[in-house]
């Protein structure tokens, strides 16, 4: 609560109407809450980061053809430019690198995967997306790997550090476990301790599902680990992708990962992830590197059913909203998203509808 008193007595004017109070400032909450402010919206951010953030621990890889059959990102053309001009916009802001353009190498795994691959190469939907077939002799692949563009990862970190100091600086942050019980739904908005706003917004990654207003959505959360490496080995450049990933990044560290669980029984990072981990990294390479584990974190993705995200508002309660199910994509999604959001909050434009709360009956 004396995080909320301090919040009120450093209000301008002492304004205890708002328009949109946000709940979490994982990626979906903070680019949400800048993005309306770039509407000329005022926010407020409510967060208590907790061990499991995924947004905390996400590699922020960026990458717009996955899996075994190289799918192409639903709306991709509309996607990422949206999510490469915020990252820029917002470099320019905090005078930050946040978004390294790194090409991916992907490691063809099999003859399935090759006659995938052929097939994609011949659609000129993939031709931004697809380069050439190459060999390196670092790596592990005996079928070659594919280029992969467009790709690249977000520091998420950075770019919630940046976002929260804006967002302190401002006054419009307060770090505190919101107690669902404390909101009131009234005929014009929502109010809390004291505070009206004309709607609440709840960005809280996977803890969602258990939110009393949207507990009916089906998420399906998994739980991630991922470790940060030191090596002195010489190992490429690129962002190496075969099933699991290894990625260069910009402070010299490797980062390796992702376990991919639905047991939620333990959050915490576990030695026998560490060790799969560590294999499969070592899968992707010709000779063993050297290596020393910096570090080891888990955290749970905010994935959903049919994999598409949830955002609306309830469907009595229409100033109570949701922001989320942005899965192991938030890096990618979540700007675009945010945009369409924004247009339907402040034009009344319709949501897409792939991901509005409606489609779930
Ligand atoms: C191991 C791992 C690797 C990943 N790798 C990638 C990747 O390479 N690329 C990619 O794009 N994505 C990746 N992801 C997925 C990505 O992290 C998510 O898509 C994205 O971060 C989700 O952001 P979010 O804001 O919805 O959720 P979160 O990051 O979980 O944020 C939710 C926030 O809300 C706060 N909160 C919740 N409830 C309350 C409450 N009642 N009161 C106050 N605060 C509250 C939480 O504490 C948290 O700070 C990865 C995830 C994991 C776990």
């Amino acid at each position: 609560m004396s995080g909320i008193s301090t919040y009120y007595t450093r209000m301008a004017g002492n304004n205890r109407d708002i328009d949109t109070l946000i709940i979490g400032q994982g990626l979906a909450g903070s680019i949400l809450a800048w993005q309306l402010m770039q509407h000329g919206q005022s926010v407020l951010v409510v967060n208590q980061e907790y061990a499991t953030s995924a947004s905390r621990v996400a590699a922020g890889l960026f990458n717009p053809v996955t899996g075994q059959r190289f799918v192409l990102q639903a709306k991709a053309e509309a996607i990422i430019p949206a999510a490469r001009r915020l990252y820029s916009q917002l470099e320019k802001q905090f005078r930050q690198t946040l978004f390294f353009a790194k090409p991916m190498l992907r490691i063809i795994r099999n003859e399935k995967e090759l006659a995938a691959i052929q097939e994609r190469k011949t659609d000129p939907a993939y031709a931004d997306y697809l380069g050439d077939t190459v060999q390196n002799k670092l790596l592990n692949a005996p079928l070659g790997a594919i280029e992969q563009r467009q790709t690249g990862y977000l520091d998420t970190n950075a770019l919630l550090d940046c976002l929260k100091s804006c967002f302190v600086e401002q006054h419009i942050y307060i770090t505190t476990q919101l107690d669902y019980s404390d909101i009131t739904v009234t005929e014009s908005g929502i109010s809390w301790n004291d505070l009206n706003a004309k709607r609440i917004i709840f960005c809280e990654g996977y803890v969602g599902r258990n939110n009393p207003w949207f507990n009916w959505l089906p998420f399906q959360p998994a739980k991630g680990e991922i470790l940060t490496l030191r090596s002195n080995s010489i190992l490429p450049d690129q962002i190496i992708n075969g099933g699991r990933w290894l990625l260069p990044v910009h402070d010299g560290n490797y980062k390796t990962g992702a376990t991919y669980d639905h047991d939620l029984s333990s959050t915490k990072p576990t030695e026998h992830a560490k060790l799969e981990l560590v294999d499969a990294m070592q899968q992707l390479l010709t000779d063993k590197p050297d290596y020393e584990v910096m570090d080891h974190q888990s955290g749970v993705r905010p994935n959903t059913l049919d994999k598409n995200p949830f955002i609306g508002f309830h469907p009595e309660q229409h100033q109570v909203g949701i922001f989320n199910g942005f899965g192991s994509k938030g890096s990618m999604l979540i700007p675009w998203y945010a945009d369409e959001f924004v247009k339907h909050i402040t034009c009344g434009t319709d949501m897409p509808a792939e991901a509005d709360i409606s489609r779930v009956k």
